[in-house]
């Protein structure tokens, strides 16, 4: 039976950490962290996951705040407001919570964002650093998983990592991270043949997919390390992750839970980014 990977007791640990220097640095510099999170819409999911980020600032002496805007916005106007904040000296981190009306492009917004302030990490020039091994942003929930493994001391150079999932938010940058640390990494997606045979060899398994139970307990070798990054509603609206947990813990040395896993350590390094930002903008 595999140990299960805590991410609320390593993210209460993260977020421990920054509190402690938040609020060193705040009595050194005078102000704290401003981070800001821009929400267009009313889309529920979105509504929690801003909710908790405030939450999680405040409690960490963040000066978290959620600017609204309605449904209707045009990407003008958004553009306008992350220009303001660009300029503002009190905002060290700047999020626009995705996704985002159709009628706005994502990427004319992702590229509007000062770099310097992008603690999501997906600006291109953040996202350029990732790739050529240049200090940068680094996504939250990529970074996250790398935290998870270090503080497990789970060994990854020279390991075979199998990732499922190719997207620019998890997959690609999980890969990058995985890569520099001397994993030989495999990148799975859905023109994947013989997936199954492809995560038998894998030593660590990331499953961001996106489909409940996707990856089932005889794909996987015996002592895997097995991160799930899905969230997922099964057949009885319970939230799964993308891995069948019943079946993989029987043949995983470590295996992350959903809920509880890698959900809270995305949260965490948001606020750890958001320090390094405004560290950054104090010059230390
Ligand atoms: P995307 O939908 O952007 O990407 C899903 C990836 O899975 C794609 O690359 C896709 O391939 C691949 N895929 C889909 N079907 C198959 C298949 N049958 N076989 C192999 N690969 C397949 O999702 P995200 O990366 O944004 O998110 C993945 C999951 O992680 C979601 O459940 C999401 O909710 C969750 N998530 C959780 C976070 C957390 O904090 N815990 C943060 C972010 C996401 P292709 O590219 O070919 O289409």
């Amino acid at each position: 039976m595999g140990n299960i990977i805590d991410g609320k007791k390593i993210s209460a640990s993260i977020k421990e950490e920054v509190k402690k220097e938040v609020e060193f640095l705040k009595e050194k510099i005078g102000r704290a962290p401003g981070l800001t999170v821009i929400l267009v819409g009313e889309d529920p999911a979105s509504q929690i996951y801003v909710k908790n980020k405030e939450k999680t600032a405040k409690e960490l002496g963040i000066n978290g705040e959620i600017i609204r805007m309605p449904r209707s916005t045009t990407q003008e106007e958004l553009l306008k407001k992350i220009d303001e904040l660009n300029n503002n000296p009190e905002v060290d981190g700047i999020l626009v919570q995705l996704p985002l009306p159709s009628h706005i492009d994502e990427f004319q917004v992702t590229l509007a964002i000062d770099p310097s302030k992008d603690v999501d990490g997906f600006h291109p020039v953040n996202m350029g650093k990732l790739l050529i091994g240049k200090p940068g942003i680094i996504p939250c929930t990529p970074y996250g998983i790398i935290k998870m493994l270090e503080y497990e001391k789970i060994e990854i150079e020279g390991k075979n990592a199998v990732i499922i999932g190719r997207s620019n938010i998890v997959g690609k940058p999980v890969s990058i991270l995985l890569l520099q640390r001397h994993a030989t990494v495999t990148i799975c997606h859905s023109r994947t043949k013989n997936l199954p045979d492809i995560v038998k060899g894998a030593d660590i398994l990331v499953a961001a997919v996106g489909k409940a139970k996707f990856v089932k307990g005889n794909w996987i070798k015996d002592g895997a390390v097995i991160i799930d990054v899905g969230i997922n509603r099964d057949e009885n609206s319970k939230l799964v992750g993308d891995v069948d947990f019943e079946e993989a813990e029987k043949k995983a040395s470590h295996i992350t839970p959903v809920p509880g896993g890698v959900g809270p350590m995305t949260i965490a390094m948001l606020m750890y980014n958001t320090l390094q930002t405004f560290k950054t903008h104090n010059s230390l």
